[in-house]
């Protein structure tokens, strides 16, 4: 079946009209209009076989492009509502739906890369990405270049004849860098090297970076997308084309998503826009709190002035997320003591769901690392991790409010420096 093509006479709504909002699409977008026993919603199709009425079926199935599911590692019906609702969120042709982002990735490459070939990451990628590609492909004599974030003209000079890929993520975790979109694309393109771009933490309400001509998207979808941290699964969008052989390959390696995974991701990508509204809310109020609180050194939110890439991310971004990374004025301690006064956010790592989350990076996902290793990606003890949910923003505030208080003051030598940021 090729990459585009939709199974059992699939007819996707119109949605892919560029004057569609987001919102709309969200909820319609892949969905027939009319469903088996009318129903207003997809069923579920657990099932792991599809079956044919008579031989002449399977016959007219192998010798033709004849489109229909045949056996569940290869398609089943829920994922490929997913996978259309996906693509025209994304302004996609077309997209191949995952177990988690990893699997995503993991076969996005592997469909892609043979011996010889190189890679180049920005160094703040989600660090499986890089790991992946550093010490599991470098097996199979694949070289992978990391190279310091937004620094483009190093990015450039790691361009060589055998470069196939370059990797960024936009705003990175748990910095919130946000790269120039476009001149991403513009190298990739001058070099005529593919560009794939991981927006997980931005969704295509708040970023679209095939708009500014990146080749591929891909996401961690048990973030933003699924929503509602009860589901793991990952996607990778561009034209149909780019896919066609990273969708043959999930079949051979298996990493597709359940039936029952889709249908919660379907049911949860139906609230993105407004669940991001509220995220981006809630981001942008805590963060402006925090970088004007005492007890407060730095904080990192692409959606402040004083952050490092503000600009770039105003004009590319129409919204900054719910993810905000700040230091105390105080050590590791006090941050151990924030993060347990908290009442609204629960201790735990991931990001994107209703509920809001916190962690010390130190803690949580950095601990296995020396301090030198973590002051080289720099992590600080003192670091704390929020990843904001949809709750009312009057109620985050206030409950931050009451946990910096337990603090005690800090030490007058120490500057308020969250305009560093
Ligand atoms: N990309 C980013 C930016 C992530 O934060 C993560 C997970 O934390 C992944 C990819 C991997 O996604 P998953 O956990 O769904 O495999």
């Amino acid at each position: 079946m090729a990459s585009n093509e939709q199974p059992d006479g699939f007819q996707p709504s119109s949605t892919s009209d560029a004057s569609v909002g987001p919102s709309t699409r969200s909820v319609h977008a892949g969905e027939e209009r009319q469903k088996p026993h009318n129903a207003i919603t997809d069923a579920i199709y657990l099932s792991s076989t599809f079956t044919f009425a008579d031989n002449d079926e399977v016959i007219e199935f192998v010798t033709s492009s004849a489109s229909r599911h045949e056996y569940g590692r290869y398609s089943n019906p829920s994922e490929q509502v997913v996978e259309q609702k996906l693509a025209e969120l994304e302004g996609g042709e077309s997209a191949v739906l995952f177990a988690s982002g990893m699997a995503a990735l993991t076969t996005l490459m592997l469909a892609k890369l043979r011996a010889g070939d190189e890679i180049v990451f920005f160094d703040e990628c989600y660090h499986r990405s890089r790991e992946f590609c550093a010490k599991h492909l470098a097996k199979f004599g694949v070289v992978t270049h990391q190279v310091k974030t937004g620094d483009f003209d190093a990015f450039e000079r790691s361009i060589n004849p055998q470069t196939r890929m370059l990797v960024a993520e936009c705003p990175t975790n748990p910095h919130l860098s946000v790269i120039d979109v476009d001149r991403f694309a513009a190298i990739g393109r001058r070099h005529r090297v593919t560009t794939l771009i991981d927006a997980t933490l931005a969704t295509p309400i708040n970023l679209r970076p095939l708009e500014h001509g990146v080749d591929l998207v891909m996401h961690s979808a048990t973030k933003y997308l699924g929503g509602h941290n009860d589901l793991l699964a990952g996607v990778v969008i561009g034209s149909a084309k780019a896919l066609e052989d990273v969708r043959y390959l999930r079949g051979i390696v298996g990493g597709i998503n359940s039936p029952h995974s889709c249908y919660l991701l379907q049911r949860g990508i139906k609230t993105l826009a407004l669940r991001m509204q509220q995220h981006n809310k809630n981001g942008q109020a805590l963060a402006e709190f925090l970088a004007s609180h005492p007890k407060v050194d730095r904080v990192w939110y692409p959606g402040l002035s004083s952050h490092r890439d503000f600009e770039t991310a105003r004009t590319q971004m129409r919204g900054f997320g719910g993810l905000i990374t700040f230091t105390l004025k105080g050590d590791a301690q006090a941050a151990s003591k924030l993060v347990s006064s908290v009442r609204i956010p629960k201790i735990g790592p991931s990001l994107g769901g209703v509920e809001s989350l916190i962690e010390q990076p130190l803690y949580m996902s950095y601990f296995s690392m020396t301090p030198e290793q973590r002051a080289a990606v720099g992590i600080e003890d003192s670091m704390i991790r929020v990843a904001l949910g949809i709750e009312d923003t009057g109620d985050l505030l206030a409950d931050f409010a009451q946990a910096l208080a337990q603090l005690p003051e800090p030490a007058r030598s120490t500057d308020h420096a969250s305009a560093r940021s």
